[in-house]
């Protein structure tokens, strides 16, 4: 049979006929190929039955999917300078010590950006102990605790500092506010990297709370010596409504000077605010394991707009762009901005797209790399050399 519709294209994804070995059926194919024919993970009902989809399942789908767009992009988008920086230092630091150069924990939270630096000659590793001692050691852009650090110590690591700078902010301002007595509440997701890294500053006298139950249930030994912080990529209004319940249950609490949500946390959730307004499908580019790109997605769907966060555009299930004209795309911080092309053409693959932008701030920030690295070269490479907004 012909795999082809009636205007005689190709499904995207399908197979050429001759790899069709059943009428109507399409062949044992293991899940990679389902997962390719279906445009989208495995997992759905249709996709997994013992029977696989049929051939007309799958073009029915397709022709659901296919339609004229418009695609809207959220301005700000994709790496901010804390990841530019953070990127930079480790290709500077394979440029200078030559490879390997071992970097403790995903230098950021993007498989592809972990992918494209490993294969220049990173080595990432989880704990310390695995690095031989004296190796040139990059810590990642989340941050570590005073605890790692002396283990970097005892391991005589040359260690170069990717923390994003904003998060030492906040670990500076754990340090203050420890250090005049108070019980340092840290609104943040336990288990994160950054979460980890901060509570590592005064962990006899920090606690994180994570939502309003949190909060309810805080015992601490001095309700007027409370004060709080948070994690740099956290859901504004969220956040907001913690900060609220604390100050219901402790009056006298005080916060940080600045806010800790960074600016481009903040940025990125602003203009997804504004896609979830306009679009029918909102699209965040971020892999599973970044918090902002997650909160974007959440965001997005808080305020009523189907969102889902994909890790490029293979990830774009056909079922979900049925019946939708207006998808926004962003990116989180992490996320590198040649995945928002890829996904802007695989939409043009299913029909027409025009194209527009909506931009909620222009971003300036610009961070110094640490001193060792300052003056050196970086080599051209195409994953870190996606155009940037604000280099
Ligand atoms: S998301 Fe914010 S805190 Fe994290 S690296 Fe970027 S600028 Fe820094």
């Amino acid at each position: 049979m012909a795999a082809t519709t009636a205007d005689g294209m190709r499904p995207q994804g399908l197979p050429p006929a001759a790899e069709i070995t059943a009428p109507g059926r399409l062949p044992d194919a293991p899940g990679a190929l389902v997962c390719v024919l279906t445009g989208g993970a495995a997992g759905d009902a249709e996709r997994t039955a013992e029977a696989g989809p049929t051939v007309e399942s799958v073009i029915a789908r397709w022709r659901a999917a296919r339609a004229a767009r418009r695609v809207i992009l959220a301005a700000p988008r994709s790496f901010c300078a804390g990841v530019d920086r953070a990127i930079e230092i480790v290709e500077r630091a394979l440029a200078l010590h030559r490879a390997p150069v071992y970097v403790r924990k995903q230098i950021v939270h993007n498989r592809h950006v972990v992918a494209d630096l490993a294969a220049r000659g990173a080595v990432f590793v989880d704990e310390l102990d695995e690095v031989p001692p004296g190796a040139v050691t990059v810590f990642s852009a989340h941050g570590v605790s005073p605890a790692v650090r002396a283990a970097a110590a005892e391991r005589d690591l040359r260690v170069i500092d990717a923390t994003c700078p904003l998060v030492t902010k906040v670990h500076s301002e754990v340090r203050r506010f420890a250090g005049r007595g108070d019980t340092v509440v840290l609104i943040g997701h336990a288990g994160h990297e950054e979460v980890e890294g901060t509570l590592g500053e005064a962990p006899e006298r920090t606690v994180l709370v994570e939502n309003l139950q949190d909060v309810a249930r805080l015992d601490v030994p001095d309700g007027a010596r409370v004060s709080y912080l948070m994690q740099t990529t956290l859901a504004a209004d969220e956040a907001a409504d913690v900060v609220a319940a604390l100050s219901d249950r402790f009056p006298e609490v005080t916060g940080p000077d600045s806010d800790d949500i960074c600016y481009a946390s903040t940025n990125r959730q602003r203009a997804v605010v504004e896609l979830a307004r306009l679009a029918d499908l909102v699209l965040v580019i971020g892999s599973a394991n970044s918090s902002n790109s997650v909160r974007l997605v959440e965001l997005a769907e808080r305020l009523g707009t189907q969102a889902r966060l994909i890790d490029g555009a293979s990830e774009i299930d056909l079922d979900w762009l049925d019946g939708r004209h207006v998808v926004g795309v962003t990116a989180g911080a992490s996320a590198p901005e040649a995945r928002v092309e890829e996904v802007i053409e695989h939409l043009a693959e299913l029909g027409p797209v025009s194209r527009s932008e909506v931009r909620v701030a222009v971003e300036t920030v610009d961070f110094l790399l640490p001193k060792e690295l300052r003056g050196t070269d970086v080599p051209h490479e195409p994953e870190s050399e996606a155009p940037h907004e604000h280099r």
